[in-house]
């Protein structure tokens, strides 16, 4: 698996010394309890670590420079306990350039109705505090997530717990490269884009490398390690020869546990962590990389079809997000290929001609062997699963020329009402929110892809609000999607994304 940095969140409270030290006293003190609350509540997926109370404008200024220093930090999370006059914040914020969340919340749960007086108030004024704090921000059009209510609440550590996942996301997203083994496939649109817009927007590095250069490390793996992934392969698959003669069948599965070495070294000395592949741009490989993309994929990279970087990227930024999740269920590169338009059995056949994520696969994996109907190569080996039941989100990243647009899905995915044993390929079945029919008329409005990332493990709210932060439009597709709703909305977002 590939490694992410062990995260951790400053938590920093603003107040000033109008009150006297008493109070600021009582400030670091209820900060620290809330900061080890957190801690152990076990929902929270990276540490938060308290900061000394903020009071003056160059205290600020220096936290958050630090900040933005600290390559462990992931991100602020602020504060108001009493009153802090927003000016003191104008410059930390202006100079600060990591996650932002508000998290506004009260020390005291309950009103103490019996001894509440003045000074209580002066103490406790979160509603006053955090409401000029938020101004300063909104004023200066910073991106943050406000998220209110006690800090205790189940709901409210939910939330924060989402929004680690999307800050990781957010920071991470400078450091993911794609490596291009293939150019674009020849005339198709959707998976074009703007790669130096890219990097604008989002950090990613997008670079060519000759499939040659790659297929030389593949052609230099040692035949011992070889032999020993392949046998890792038929202990931990089931092997399905469907007439093949077995050692034939071999020599096939082995070609793929030589991609995935040659290929994965190859990623590691040019520090990509995420690949693009093109059917018709092979070199000297002797197959279309299948099974060995999905075990790379598996194992954290970015994956994307046909030339498809933004895909490619998406992926892998959806795997860093998830990265330790407890209970995940999968994140995979997919592709909308074929439908079912019996009523009430509504939904879409999710798959790609080999690459499929193993993450979301439900119970049993097996090999196959098969020949591909495209390009000129080896029938190549790929794995054959059936994805989880549940509810995940399918996103598609596309540029309109002038701007980025990730498109999100809410999708329920279900088993097929029938087993497909002749096709070849991992699936997943799902139907697209609200409907199969308004989702996919939403989803072809808005200019979606036949390309997705998806998971199962984030919501629409979590990659929108990564989207928002890197200052792209975002076209959600849920429940509550009416047609005549999404035309005016992109209508309205052609307005404020010139
Ligand atoms: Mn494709």
């Amino acid at each position: 698996m590939l490694e992410c940095k062990n995260y951790k969140f400053w938590f920093c409270t603003g107040s000033q010394d109008l009150y006297g030290d008493e109070c600021l006293e009582h400030v670091a003190a209820h900060a620290k309890i809330i900061v080890d609350s957190l801690n152990q509540s076990g929902v929270l997926p990276y540490e938060v670590v308290w900061k000394p109370t903020l009071i003056t404008s160059a205290l600020i200024r220096k936290t958050f420079n630090e900040a933005n220093l600290d390559p462990e930090c992931g991100g602020i999370i602020t504060w108001m306990h009493t009153f802090s006059p927003a000016k003191s914040w104008i410059l930390g914020l202006q100079e600060y350039r990591k996650p932002l969340l508000h998290l506004h919340t009260q020390f005291n749960r309950e009103l103490p109705y019996d001894t509440i007086d003045m000074d209580f108030m002066n103490e406790n004024q979160s509603a006053h505090g955090d409401r000029e704090y938020g101004h300063i921000v909104s004023r200066m059009g910073i991106e943050r997530k406000v998220v209110a209510g006690h800090w205790s609440d189940p709901q409210v550590l939910e939330r924060i717990a989402a929004w680690m996942y999307t800050a990781v996301g957010l920071v991470e997203s400078s450091h993911i490269r794609v490596a291009r083994f293939a150019d674009n496939m020849r005339n198709v649109a959707v998976t074009e884009g703007d790669k130096v817009e890219a990097q604008v927007k989002f950090g990613w590095e997008i670079d060519a490398y000759p499939v040659n250069e790659v297929a030389a490390y593949v052609e230099a793996v040692a035949k011992g390690d070889v032999d020993a992934l392949v046998e890792e392969y038929y202990k931990k698959y089931n092997i399905l020869l469907e007439g093949r003669d077995p050692e034939e069948f071999k020599r096939h599965v082995a070609v793929q546990a030589q991609i995935e070495i040659g290929m994965e070294k190859f990623l590691k000395d040019v520090d990509c962590q995420a690949i693009v592949t093109h059917f018709g741009d092979l070199g000297s490989m002797k197959q279309l990389p299948g099974l060995a993309i999905q075990r790379l994929m598996e194992k954290g990279y970015g994956f994307g079809g046909e030339g498809d970087w933004k895909t490619a990227a998406m992926v892998r930024l959806m795997k860093i997000m998830t990265q330790g999740m407890k209970g995940a269920k999968g994140t995979s590169f997919m592709e909308d290929y074929t439908y079912n338009l019996i009523p009430g059995k509504e939904g879409i056949l999710e798959s790609h001609m080999l690459e499929v994520c193993p993450t979301i696969a439900d119970g049993d994996i097996s090999i196959k062997v098969n020949p591909l109907s495209m390009g000129d190569r080896e029938d190549p080996a790929r794995l054959v699963f059936t994805a989880k039941e549940g509810h995940g989100i399918a996103t598609s990243l596309v540029d309109l020329g002038t701007r980025f647009r990730l498109i999100i899905n809410d999708v329920e995915c279900r088993k097929a009402e029938k087993p497909m044993p002749k096709l070849p390929v991992a699936t997943n079945f799902w139907t697209p929110e609200p409907s199969l029919a308004t989702g996919a008329e939403s989803w072809i409005l808005a200019g979606g892809a036949h390309h997705t990332a998806f998971t199962y493990d984030l919501t629409a709210e979590q990659m929108g609000d990564w989207a928002d932060a890197m200052g792209i439009e975002t076209v959600y597709i849920d429940k509550n999607t009416t047609i005549r709703g999404l035309k005016n909305e992109l209508r309205w977002n052609a307005v404020a994304f010139r």
